[in-house]
């Protein structure tokens, strides 16, 4: 009584009136609108329509199974047929069975489904497990009215829709009258009878097998065609559906073939108001792809244009048989999709053959660039950023993704700008999601982290500055304060990043910044983080960043007015613990450096000497690309892309195994061309010199004219010791004989680089907004670096220094080094001292023979730049230095020549 007195002279709700159309449901509404041209039912989960589900289910595999009805999803079926119709299972049972677990998978749930079976038990069996509004596949006038009508009240009763036959009590209609008059007639019957509304109503008007040799056959194809023009010409609100792989049976085994017939014909169809199709989605060509010899014969047949059709078909079919192996055309299903959908499957499978196309369409009907952005283009780049972060999505995919989305806002920038300017003249601003400025520092040129930081904050929604590599201080926030960015992240590679990171944070303190600093790369580190940067800058959060997958929770948590100061505050919690761990910490036992000195490993005895057979320097121009190929170690590579694992394993991983073998498939593609169409050069230089040890110097001379080791030193190398105390102080040095010792020792020193050709490639990927291939290229220039590093050391021990001649390692040995000697980069654990490769390129006149140069912080420009010191002592191995005392820095800088100030700074990581 309360509510009718509440509710009392209220008017009621009017329901909104619909205009009738086909409307169904999965977990998602399925809307036919006037946009969607035609809805792909996916055939697979069909006995019928697949071998192997056949198989699966007659196995009792229905998981399997279960698979096959999501690959139908993602491959853009909008409905999907179940039909488990076989001798061997028990029908209602199986499709009970499988339905249930479909019902247990909303990825595939969400769409709705087609219950197919000629026994009606198993169709009600199916009907009672469906949730939402499916559809019944079929009932038909074949054992008369009476039957006919009864189902169709059970199926109302379920509230689904129905696909009507093109059957009646004489048996299957096959002339283009018979279609007609039947379904005419079923139509008529269940709308007066039953009441069934039209919209509900799907009819199929039988595709048959063409080019099957008999004549009669030969105008089912045209026949089917035009009764659905007649049908929906008398009933205009019917959907008109067929099982579109029947038409072409006669062509079993030869796919090509049969994929150009479908296409043909839904072309055909679709011209004269086909709406759905049963058709194996992730496998349909468009029309304008067929090549036009086979199109022609195809359409022969089809529109039964010639009486000869079937044979001159026939004659080219083999000729068209695709070779085992071959890969179909792009599965198209999805570009029958309304445009909105269409822009999120190219955002979500990083396609974009088609963006600019459907960008345009979209903008044609949200009329403004802003709406297309921040509409459908946002919400594709939401789903993304969800199954990203849901772990379904790995960086390369989204790095794709952020392709499509560039070239689709780069082909919007025209438009926007013209908004932009009018609104600016209004006087109005233009909202960001937020501004972030990326930068290598000074002295670093590492970008391939930093760039798909970029990147995932881009599909993110936020706007990314990107400065670049080797970016000074003043410019990082020079640039930061007239852009009014939000966030400002730091990235750098090489140990004196690290120092270059706290001045920039230092600097953003001193000037009054209040921007949150992010740090990343390689050698950060959050102890770092914690212990040097956030102490430097007060004003802000600092927040280390291990990984591109975290930056955009990191940044959204930052910018979240209500998460920010929690996350903040839970930040800043967490590195107060570090440091206060950090103190509480015993400072590392160190001995005095004249003790570790005494712990030397005396390494003499076993040294095994041999006299390079090429000494001096040897320089390496333009060495052949192809050799390098088989060298490369990929599991760096796929690190790099952030999906850890060794390499072959990777590539059948269970979550992460299929996105590994297209990105391995990319890379594999592109590798062959960089060495085919020599897109970048390698350079290499060594130089193997007459050494001996002083103390922990190593000193090099060359053979004068006569064959004798000169007696000025050409360079003195510093090589530091091993502090800890422990029973051994090690230190690279000991592994190269004392100039006390008999015999003359040797050393070597090389410089690879394969970066030269990297940047202008690199610069015309980012032009046309391909990040993939950017970064793509960048890794495998760093990865084809490392391959010469390994080969050319490779051809040291057998060919120009010799000591190995035999060795024959593969290439997973080479991987393992398992061979004699060591080649330890400065700047590396054993030798931290970037500063020595001046000494390296001094010795080499490195570039001058390969084009490399050295950065303020001793970083090697181009980045795909290898460079070290060749050990070849039988017991050289690699080590880290550790830390070391403050006696030791004294002595080395003496021994340099450099003031103590500054070999502080270079050895300020092992200082403690
Ligand atoms: N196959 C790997 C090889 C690179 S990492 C790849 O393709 O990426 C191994 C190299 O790093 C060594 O050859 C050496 O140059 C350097 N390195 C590793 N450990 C080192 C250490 N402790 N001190 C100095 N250099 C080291």
């Amino acid at each position: 009584r309360a509510i009718a007195r509440a509710v009392e002279g209220l008017t009621p709700r009017t329901p909104p009136s619909l205009p009738p159309r086909l409307r169904l449901s999965g977990l998602e509404p399925f809307e036919k609108t006037p946009e969607i041209r035609f809805v792909n039912v996916g055939e697979r989960t069909n006995i019928a329509g697949s071998a192997r589900f056949a198989r699966l289910i007659r196995e009792g595999n229905y998981e399997a199974a279960v698979d096959i009805a999501r690959d139908q999803v993602e491959g853009g079926a909008q409905i999907i047929d179940v039909n488990l119709d076989d001798g061997l299972v028990d029908g209602p049972e199986a499709m009970t069975r499988f339905l249930r677990l479909l019902g247990a998978e909303p990825d595939i749930m969400r769409v709705p489904v087609m219950v197919d079976s000629s026994d009606f038990a198993v169709i009600e069996a199916g009907l009672k497990c469906l949730q939402g509004k499916g559809v019944v596949n079929s009932i038909s006038l074949k054992d008369g009215e009476a039957t006919f009508l009864e189902r169709a009240r059970i199926i109302r009763r379920y509230g689904a829709a129905a696909v009507v036959m093109a059957f009646d009590e004489t048996g299957q209609a096959d002339t283009l009258e018979r279609r007609v008059a039947i379904l005419d007639r079923a139509i008529t019957l269940l709308k007066t009878e039953v009441g069934f509304p039209e919209e509900d109503i799907i009819v199929d008007p039988n595709v048959l097998t063409v080019a099957t040799g008999m004549s009669e056959h030969d105008a089912y194809a045209i026949d089917f065609i035009e009764a659905t023009r007649q049908i929906k010409a008398l009933h205009p609100l019917i959907t008109v559906s067929g099982g579109i792989s029947n038409i072409s049976f006669s062509f079993r085994g030869n796919n090509a073939v049969r994929e150009a017939m479908h296409a043909a014909f839904l072309y055909h169809g679709i011209e004269a108001g086909l709406d759905m199709g049963i058709v194996n989605a992730g496998r349909l060509m468009v029309y304008s792809d067929v090549s036009d010899d086979l199109l022609e014969r195809v359409e022969d047949v089809l529109l039964y244009r010639r009486d000869d059709a079937t044979d001159r078909l026939l004659e080219v079919a083999e000729r068209f048989r695709r070779k085992k192996g071959e890969t179909p055309k792009e599965a198209l299903a999805w570009r029958s999709f309304p445009v909105a959908e269409r822009l999120s499957h190219a955002l979500v499978h990083g396609i974009d053959k088609h963006i600019e196309a459907d960008t345009e369409e979209a903008l044609n009907e949200l009329k403004r660039p802003i709406h297309v952005i921040e509409g459908p283009l946002m919400d594709g780049m939401g789903v993304v950023g969800d199954l990203f972060g849901a772990g379904k999505m790995f960086l390369p995919q989204v790095v794709k993704s952020a392709r499509v989305m560039k070239k689709a806002v780069a082909w919007l920038l025209p438009y926007l700008e013209a908004e932009k300017a009018e609104k600016l003249a209004r006087g109005e601003g233009v909202k960001a999601a937020g501004k972030v400025l990326l930068a290598t520092v000074k002295g670093d040129v590492h970008d391939i982290g930093k760039n798909i930081v970029g990147v995932v904050l881009g599909c993110n929604g936020f706007e990314i500055i990107d400065l670049g590599v080797m970016v000074p201080t003043e410019r990082i926030l020079r640039e930061a304060r007239a852009h009014k960015v939000d966030i400002i992240g730091l990235s750098g590679l090489i140990t004196p990043s690290l120092h270059e990171m706290v001045h920039v944070a230092k600097e953003l303190e001193r000037q009054g910044f209040d921007t949150p600093l992010l740090i990343g790369g390689a050698t950060t580190s959050k102890a770092h983080t914690a212990l040097k940067v956030e102490p430097a800058f007060e004003r802000a959060p600092t927040v280390y960043v291990p990984d591109a997958s975290r930056a955009a929770g990191v940044v959204s948590q930052l910018l979240s007015e209500t998460q920010r100061d929690s996350y903040v505050a839970s930040v800043k919690a967490e590195y107060e613990d570090v440091r206060v761990r950090r103190a509480k910490r015993a400072p590392a036992k160190l001995v005095p450096l004249r003790v570790a000195r005494e712990r030397a490993v005396d390494c003499s005895a076993n040294a095994q000497v041999t006299t390079p057979l090429r000494p001096g320097v040897t320089a390496l121009r333009d060495f052949p690309l192809a050799e390098l190929v088989d060298r490369v170690d990929w599991s760096p590579f796929f690190s790099s892309w952030e999906l850890r694992g060794s390499y072959p394993d990777i590539l059948t991983h269970p979550t992460m195994g299929t996105e590994a073998t297209k990105l391995f498939a990319d890379a594999q593609a592109m590798l062959e061309r960089i060495v085919a169409e020599g897109w970048l050069q390698a350079h290499g230089v060594v130089g193997l010199f007459p050494a001996h040890r002083v103390g922990d110097d190593v000193e090099l001379s060359r053979l004068d004219d006569a064959g004798q080791p000169t007696r000025r030193p050409l360079a003195t190398l510093h090589f530091l010791r091993q502090q800890r105390d422990k029973a051994r102080a090690r230190s690279l040095a000991d592994f190269v004989l004392p100039a006390s010792a008999e015999t003359q020792d040797w050393l070597g020193a090389f410089v690879v680089s394969t970066g030269h050709g990297v940047v202008e490639r690199v610069q015309a990927y980012e032009a046309a907004h391909d990040d993939y291939h950017a970064i793509l290229l960048k890794a495998l220039a760093d990865r084809l670096a490392e391959a010469f590093a390994e080969r050319l050391h490779e051809k040291v021990r057998t060919e120009l220094w010799g000591y190995s001649p035999d060795e024959a390692l593969d290439n997973d040995g080479l991987i393992a080094m398992k061979y004699r000697g060591i080649r330890p980069a400065p700047g590396y654990p054993a030798c931290p001292d970037h500063t020595e490769k001046a000494t390296l390129w001094r010795l080499l006149d490195a570039e001058a023979h390969t084009g490399v140069s050295l950065t303020e912080s001793y970083a090697m420009w181009p980045a795909a730049s290898v460079s070290g010191w060749y050990f070849a002592h039988p017991e050289a191995r690699y080590f880290g230095l550790g830390p070391i005392g403050d006696d030791q820095v004294v002595d080395y800088a003496r021994r340099k020549g450099m003031s103590l100030e500054s070999a502080r700074r270079w050895l300020a990581e092992n200082l403690g």
